[in-house]
């Protein structure tokens, strides 16, 4: 059995470096069991996504990263970490790979082989590149989709609407409380009752309901006098979408974040209980996947038939479309992706995920660093209605930490600002600054990030190869390109980075060159595919660009 994992906190380190125990304090991190979903089997969210590939490999990477010297480079292959080699001071600490496999080779079949293996691991997204900070992490892409969802259709605010959806997992269950945070009212469908309490816990979920009665019933009161409620129902996501289809209930709004990407290991088959999933999964894999297989096109047919009597719905980023097509449902994509629908308008601005991690363990670091956004980005209404609403709403788990979507000029100069912070000694530590990999230019995935471009280029991955490789260039501390996040194997190349603010002036050389890059080839891939919001971006910002 592994030992609970905890970051260390406070201004003692156990490696060469603040670099390198910033990795280390992140890894640990995203193992805390406060954080993970999972931390004993190293699984982090999303279904199966791994921070290292076995208990003793991830032995193996904390020794490592404490005796690694400020001129190496650690490499680490699907959670394995595989050799150091002497590079230069500002080229990263730790270059990873994870889940990439030759093309005709990526499928789940061949992947789950190479895994039960021990070859490889799957790595999710922010699983594999250390940057998971828990479900505030999606908290406000999920809260700007919902926000766009209520400016697109419902005057602003999704008071008075109730919202369908399910999955109250690593990511899913930001759904809940952005919904309350836009005035309306939520029903999320969760099979696993020990989710449901850990997120009552927090106060993601305000209610659990056991029947479709009581909830429905409870969001009826609710969205009748206007009170934002969330409300956990348990049961199985298909099931309770097919009954309510049947009883002729229609809410306004209706999607889904169960597992669905991995449907062997995300997504529960109907009339199976957790149990019986559990057995099954692993006597009976072939089955389980045609049972799968089997209620995702019932539950993606019974969203779709939601849309029919007119509810707003969409596809949540865990390819339930595809999932769907691929058993035989021809409509399923006859409604859109979250993404292509309601965030790219955001990436064509050069908006993006960022987050930062303070390492010092304190949140006063985090508080501090939320005053100074809020006064020097006071005219962005949208970044000081969002630092307000979170930390009011957020409470931290494990390292403190902070997200927020940032543009092309306030990524940059919230670097300057934090590496200032921390060499003037006004936070008591140094500050990991890191992001989520779901960006235009970070994410090639055809069914979600990269969905319906104007070009026709869904497919296209040379974007965030290029993006980690000019990240490893302008002085990231740690560099990841992956496979298989979000959507699942076959279907996603994405790259991670994470720079370090410690306060030195190399720090800050740093900082200013590589906080434009996400941003910066954000707007370039999305004007080179022809969206005219990005053209005009470049000109306004002055990005250097051939063609
Ligand atoms: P998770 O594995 O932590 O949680 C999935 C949850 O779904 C679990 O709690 C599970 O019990 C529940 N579930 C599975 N089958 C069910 C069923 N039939 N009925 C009811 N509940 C069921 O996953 P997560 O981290 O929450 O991610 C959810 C999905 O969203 C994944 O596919 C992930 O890849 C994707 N994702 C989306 C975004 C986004 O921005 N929208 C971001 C990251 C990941």
């Amino acid at each position: 059995m592994l030992q609970t994992i905890y970051s260390p906190t406070g201004k003692d380190i156990s490696c060469k470096s603040w670099e390198t125990e910033a990795l280390l304090r992140l890894l640990m991190n995203s193992l805390d069991p406060r954080v993970a979903e999972n931390g004993q089997d190293l699984i982090v969210y999303g279904g199966t996504g791994k921070a290292a590939r076995s208990k003793t490999m991830l032995r193996a990477i904390i020794k490592e990263l404490q005796q690694l010297d400020s001129d190496s480079t650690l490499l680490i292959q699907s959670g394995k970490p595989i050799a150091s080699f002497r590079t230069f001071s500002f080229f990263p600490r730790v270059l990873a790979s994870a889940a990439m496999v030759v093309p005709a080779w990526a499928t789940w079949k061949e992947f789950s082989r190479l895994e039960e293996k021990g070859l490889t691991m799957y790595g999710q997204a922010t699983a594999a590149s250390w940057a998971y900070i828990g479900v505030q992490g999606v908290l406000q892409a999920t809260f700007e989709t919902m926000s766009e969802v209520a400016n697109r259709y419902f005057n602003g605010s999704l008071k008075g609407k109730i919202v369908l959806t399910s999955g109250l997992g690593g990511m899913g269950s930001a759904q809940p409380l952005s919904v309350t945070m836009n005035g309306g009212v939520a029903i999320v469908v969760e099979i696993d009752e020990s989710k449901i309490q850990k997120r009552l816990m927090n106060n993601y979920c305000d209610i659990m309901a056991h029947t479709i009665d009581q909830a429905l019933q409870l969001a009826e009161e609710a969205a009748q006098t206007g009170r934002p409620l969330a409300i956990a129902l348990v049961g199985n996501a298909a099931d309770v979408y097919c009954e309510l289809v049947e009883k002729g209930v229609t809410p306004d709004i209706v999607t889904d974040q169960t597992a669905a990407h991995d449907l062997l290991h995300g997504y529960i088959p109907s009339g199976v209980s957790l149990e019986q999933a559990y057995f099954l999964r692993n006597k009976k894999p072939e089955k389980y996947v045609e049972m799968a297989m089997q209620t995702v096109t019932a539950h993606v047919a019974a969203i779709k038939m939601f849309q029919e009597r007119g509810a707003v719905v969409f596809d949540y980023g865990n390819n339930i479309r595809g999932q769907a097509k691929k058993a035989g449902y021809e409509e399923a994509f006859d409604f859109p992706g979250f993404v292509s629908e309601y965030l790219r308008p955001l990436y064509c601005e050069g908006r993006g995920p960022c987050r930062w991690v303070a390492l010092s363990g304190d949140p006063g670091d985090i508080y501090k660093i939320d005053e100074v956004i809020l006064s020097e980005f006071k005219s962005d209404e949208r970044i000081c209605r969002w630092i307000r609403y979170v930390q009011d709403k957020i409470y931290f788990y494990g390292l403190p930490a902070r997200t927020c979507w940032l543009n092309y000029k306030e990524r940059d100069e919230l670097g300057e600002i934090i590496n200032h912070m921390v060499a003037s000694g006004r936070l008591l530590a140094p500050v990991a600054i890191t992001r989520d990999h779901s960006e235009g230019s970070t994410m090639a995935a055809p069914t979600r990030e990269t969905e319906g471009m104007l070009d026709g280029s869904d497919a296209v991955a040379d974007w965030p190869i290029l993006n980690g490789l000019l990240n490893a260039c302008a002085g990231a501390s740690m560099v990841s390109i992956q496979h298989g996040g979000g959507v699942g194997i076959g279907n996603s190349i994405h790259s991670g980075m994470t720079a370090v603010a410690d306060g030195s002036i190399e720090s800050f050389e740093r900082l200013q060159r590589l906080l434009k890059i996400d941003p910066g080839l954000n707007i370039i891939r999305h004007a080179d595919a022809g969206y005219s919001t990005a053209q005009s971006m470049i000109d306004k910002l002055g990005i250097k660009k051939p063609l």
